[in-house]
């Protein structure tokens, strides 16, 4: 990442604490850009790709501390309000997070927390079948949180209907963005989405743990949102005056606690300076498009393809895959998660892609997430990978 190197190398960063010590801090770094007020070069980026305004999103912590944090202020639960509907297999992270959300209010997390299933035999949720059961069961649903895009499906949620038809029913609308962010066009200033976070290591590229996001629609104040505050969510005019009582940013950078991680935030800013320099998300998608649209149909050309709705009566044929991930391009992003059949294929091929040199995200039990990233693969890759796959399945056969 030549951004990276050439703004912050080693060498300045050095430079700059064996000079100007702490006040590399504010005014004497040699580039204009005080650590103090970082971030506010990631801003305008991040406002840019989620699709809102600056004084809705802040660069601050990591994806399941900043969930938690929104889920504090937004999560109010009622004895008639108090459930929190979300995709069944969320990931991980986030069912750990909804679960503990529930207990610290006291309540029964089975009870809780409503997993929406896809119907059987099928492996995404359909909109009509979201939308029923916000409907239905609505009046009880304090929150709605789903993926943007889903991390094992690959599929992207009709962002815009659910938040809709979620707020009708009175019930806040949150998004976990970790797929999503750099993958899919977002608008949730427009879509009137109450909160996202996201992190910045999976298409932001920023390097796992690196410092994340999080975003506020404008219309909640100050005042009705209660935080734990920390002195980076001060106004940033006294924050150095240290004065006793809390004065917040208004805004969603109001929720900051802590310092951002300084040399997080450089690699951050490094990726998404080659993101602007792409044009952001327009250009990127249409290429995600073209790309993914390539590698789906070659891989549909294989002699080991069966589609999504033959895969459950082939559970004990012959080694074959099938695409799980929804075949309209509106509701996926750059992924397309395969499903292999019978059980223990995905393992020996995911073995053998990898000594291909094909890097491909194995996902137990049966699942493999091939996801051609605009910003850096090529038509040439998808060929090769379908190609490199099909050799994978005939390595088997032979064996
Ligand atoms: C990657 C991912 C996480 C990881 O969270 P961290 O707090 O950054 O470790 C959480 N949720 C989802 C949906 C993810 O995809």
């Amino acid at each position: 990442m030549g951004y990276l190197v050439n703004i912050h190398s080693p060498c300045q960063s050095s430079l700059v604490i064996s000079k100007s010590a702490v006040m590399g801090h504010f005014s004497a770094h040699p580039n204009g850009r005080g650590w103090v007020d970082f971030c506010d070069h990631i801003t305008p980026l991040f406002a840019d790709i989620v699709g809102a305004k600056e004084k809705e999103v802040a660069c601050m912590g990591t994806l399941t501390a900043n969930l938690h944090l929104m889920m504090d202020s937004f999560y109010k639960p009622t004895p008639e309000r108090f459930k929190i509907l979300c995709e069944a297999h969320a990931f991980p992270s986030d069912q750990y997070a909804f679960a503990s959300q529930a207990l610290a209010h006291g309540l029964d997390p089975a009870k809780t927390v409503l997993e929406l299933s896809p119907r059987p035999g099928e492996y995404t949720l359909r909109e009509q079948d979201i939308l029923d059961v916000i409907a239905r069961e609505g009046s009880s649903i304090a929150l709605v949180i789903f993926s943007g895009v889903q991390y094992y499906t690959g599929q992207w949620f009709p962002m815009q209907a659910i938040t809709r038809a979620a707020q009708e029913q009175g019930c806040i609308c949150g998004w976990d963005l970790a797929h999503a962010v750099g993958n899919v066009p977002l608008s949730l200033h427009d879509w009137g989405v109450d909160f996202a976070v996201w992190c910045t290591y999976k298409y932001l590229n920023a390097g796992p743990g690196s410092i994340a996001g999080l975003y506020v629609h404008e219309k909640w104040k100050e005042t009705e949102l209660p935080k734990f505050a920390g002195w980076w969510g001060h106004d940033p005019a006294t924050r150095f005056a240290m004065p006793p009582k809390f004065s917040p940013i208004e805004g969603a950078q109001g929720f900051q606690q802590s310092n951002p991680s300084i040399l997080a935030a450089a690699s951050l800013l490094g990726s998404l300076q080659v993101f602007k320099e792409a044009g952001m998300m327009e250009p990127l998608r249409e290429r995600s498009l073209q790309l993914t649209g390539a590698l789906e149909k070659l891989l549909k050309q294989s002699k080991y393809f069966v589609p999504v709705e033959k895969a459950v009566e082939r559970q004990s044929a012959k080694p074959a895959f099938t695409i799980i991930t929804p075949a309209d391009p509106q509701s996926r992003g750059a992924q397309l998660s395969l499903l292999f059949l019978p059980i223990g294929v995905m393992q020996h091929i995911h073995e053998a892609l990898t000594s291909f040199g094909v890097i491909g995200d194995e996902r137990n039990p049966s699942v493999i997430r091939l996801a051609p990233a605009p910003l850096f693969n090529t038509l040439k890759d998808c060929e090769q990978g379908a190609l490199l796959l099909e050799r994978a399945f005939d390595s088997l056969a032979s064996n």
